[in-house]
């Protein structure tokens, strides 16, 4: 049986991931850096899935850090949008990181959509690169069910959830409870599969 991981770097700079993970991970004894304050170079995400984009964070911040990293590449794919804006979430309007700008967005190109043709679900991959040469990366992947509201709805989360309605409850998952969003969202999905692969 493998050695258990209990420290790893957190390949993303995007402080909503960050704070999920890290109350996700707390029950399991396992410490979180965040790759930045490793002086991490972020590189560039050339892939076209949202796997490939995993696995490429992942591996980079493991090489330069030489430490187990972990990686989540996710995003919010959109039925009547063709899927779109997939792995293009984060830079949907252009700017990268700017949540405001991609709800604008997204609310202006669907504005004609009906309700019942609004129907979405966020996608994340994760991946684990146990160390900088690891040939056999761990990697999963989970959805979460959903459609697009039409006006932002809630305070928590981040990046789409005001506007992301969650099948079967009647809210966005801008308004539940951070600890509701961590036992059902796609990341909390995706984390418990990799836990269960490391037996954890
Ligand atoms: P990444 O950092 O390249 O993986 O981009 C992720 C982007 O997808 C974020 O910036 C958000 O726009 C969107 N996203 C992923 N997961 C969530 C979530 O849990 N809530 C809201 N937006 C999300």
């Amino acid at each position: 049986m493998e050695k258990k991981i209990t420290k790893l770097v957190l390949a993303t700079g995007n402080q909503g991931k960050a704070r999920e993970f890290a109350a996700m991970l707390a029950p399991f004894g396992c410490e979180i850096v965040m790759q930045k304050e490793l002086g991490v170079k972020e590189p560039q995400e050339t892939g076209l899935s949202f796997l490939e984009n995993a696995i490429i964070k992942a591996r980079a911040a493991s090489v330069q850090t030489r430490m187990p990293a972990l990686a989540d590449d996710s995003g919010l794919c959109v039925d009547a949008l063709n899927g779109a804006p997939g792995i293009y979430s984060a830079r949907f309007c252009g700017e990268h990181g700017n949540d405001e700008g991609n709800n604008a967005k997204l609310l202006e190109l669907l504005k004609n959509v009906p309700e019942k043709k609004r129907t979405a679900r966020y996608w994340c991959a994760l991946c684990l690169v146990r160390y900088p040469e690891d040939p056999v990366p761990l990697c999963v992947t989970a959805s979460w069910e959903g459609s697009i509201a039409f006006k932002a709805q809630g305070k928590g989360g981040f990046g789409y959830d005001p506007l992301f309605l969650v099948k079967g409850r009647d809210c966005t998952a801008a308004s539940l409870p951070p600890e509701i969003k961590d036992l059902i969202s796609h990341r909390a999905c995706a984390l418990q599969k990799l836990l269960a692969e490391l037996c954890y």
